[in-house]
């Protein structure tokens, strides 16, 4: 049995980032750029007017009030998206829409509230200094500018930009293929009827469900019977992706047959048991570099192990630099006993009281029981040498419905 630092340490060491494909913009959210991006442009590509109203020089608004306005000519009407045919001479203006581009001789915007236009003439009672309201070309962006670099996680704001440097496709990290498989006599598939020992299939969906939230592609398999011929036919089958997550048969019932079936296929061992609660079955291997997680069947240790250690093998493989969760500083708010010995994670609530996190058990901590995980937005890293987390303890709490990238880091 090893500890959660090592497990985690050895999972890491051991993973490496994916390859990079070229991918279209409207697709690039989220993912990890696997590029520096230069803009060959710039942005705006001309200078052009921030309002609606009259391009003017700003000399010949000298001495100017309300009550004694200057009076100009208007030259033309400069639509957005339009070429400017006048240049705008002493004594002149050009009426000018918000975006349109700045007719050469003019230097400032009046907006159009602080103006009168009558029969070809614009009366001008307000005075700006020179270049208000006007945009420069390259004030966003320069040419030869890096707009983004190798690593970023790519947001909204970086897909306009993007764009607006005319990048319509970007080269990124790959999304791992992760394949799924339930292993269990018990398990039928959500659409079949139950008959008398039976219970769903929901690991595949929850595990399905959490790849997917982080940004990797499941693969969900056929369930596999508890045989050691089935068991390994189908972990065959699985090594084809680029990670395999099992649940179930880790354990040492009579049918358990995982680590068996791992061993006849060459799967690379590196742990089985990690001191903790839940999920203490869990066992990592590699096959040809290929990370393979054999979770535990209770869907609270699946998926605790999934945030535990697959979620930042995942964020590794995708190129994220800050392949972990959340972490903050809780107060306990009520007394929760702990297994000793183990690191254990509980399920907690998580409250902002005055400033301050604190933090409640969120009820049963069996491993079957789903329910309060779904409940709560933390787990608790308990100590393996306490038996109690007292009420008014300090502690540290994982986020698990925050960032999932948020931490470079290691929370244990
Ligand atoms: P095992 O690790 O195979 O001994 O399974 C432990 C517990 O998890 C048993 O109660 C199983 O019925 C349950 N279990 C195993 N696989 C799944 C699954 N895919 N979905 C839901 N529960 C499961
Ligand atoms: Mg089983």
């Amino acid at each position: 049995m090893i500890s959660v630092h090592d497990a985690l340490s050895l999972i890491l060491d051991t993973v490496t980032p994916l390859a990079g494909e070229r991918i279209g913009l409207l697709d690039a959210v989220g993912r990890v750029l696997f590029e520096d991006i230069r803009s060959e442009r710039e942005v705006p590509p001309f200078a052009n007017s921030a309002m609606d109203g009259y391009a003017v020089r700003e000399e010949d608004l000298h001495g100017i009030t309300a009550d004694a306005p200057a009076t100009l000519a208007v030259l033309e009407v400069i639509q957005a998206g339009a070429v400017p045919h006048h240049t705008v001479t002493s004594g002149a203006a050009s009426k000018i829409m918000t975006g349109a581009v700045m007719p050469p001789g003019a230097d400032t915007v009046i907006r159009v509230e602080d103006t009168e236009e009558h029969a070809g003439r614009v009366w001008i009672k307000r005075r700006e200094r020179v270049g208000t309201h006007v945009r420069a070309n390259g004030e966003d962006i320069r040419r030869g500018q890096t707009v983004l670099e190798k690593g970023r996680v790519l947001r909204p704001a970086d897909i306009g930009l993007l764009a607006s440097v005319g990048r319509g496709f970007v080269l990124v990290r790959q999304r791992p293929r992760v394949a799924i498989l339930s292993t269990g006599n018990e398990l039928v598939e959500i659409d079949e009827p139950l008959h008398p020992g039976q219970i769903v299939n929901s690991n595949a969906y929850m595990l399905a469900a959490a790849v997917q939230e982080l940004g990797g592609q499941p693969v969900p398999l056929p369930i596999a019977r508890d045989t050691l011929e089935e068991i390994r036919a189908a972990l065959n089958e699985a090594v084809r992706h680029d990670v395999v997550l099992s649940t179930g048969g880790v354990s040492v019932g009579d049918f358990d047959f995982v680590k068996e079936a791992m061993d006849e296929l060459g799967i690379r061992r590196l742990f089985w048991q990690v001191a903790q609660k839940p999920g203490k079955p869990l066992t990592f291997g590699l096959l040809r570099e290929r990370p393979y997680f054999g979770l535990p069947g209770n869907p609270v240790s699946a998926l605790v192990c999934f945030y535990l250690y697959v979620q930042p093998a995942l964020a590794r493989m995708m190129g994220h630099e800050k392949p972990f969760p959340p972490v903050v500083s809780a107060v306990v708010g009520d007394d929760i006993s702990k297994a000793k010995g183990l690191t254990e994670f509980v399920r907690c609530r998580l409250a902002s009281v005055h400033g301050h996190y604190e933090v409640h058990s969120t009820g049963s901590q069996s491993s079957g029981v789903l329910s309060s995980l779904s409940l709560g937005e933390g787990l608790i890293i308990g100590a393996p040498e306490l038996a109690l987390l007292p009420k008014g303890m300090e502690v540290k709490v994982l986020v698990l419905n925050g960032d999932h990238f948020a931490r470079n880091e290691a929370p244990f």
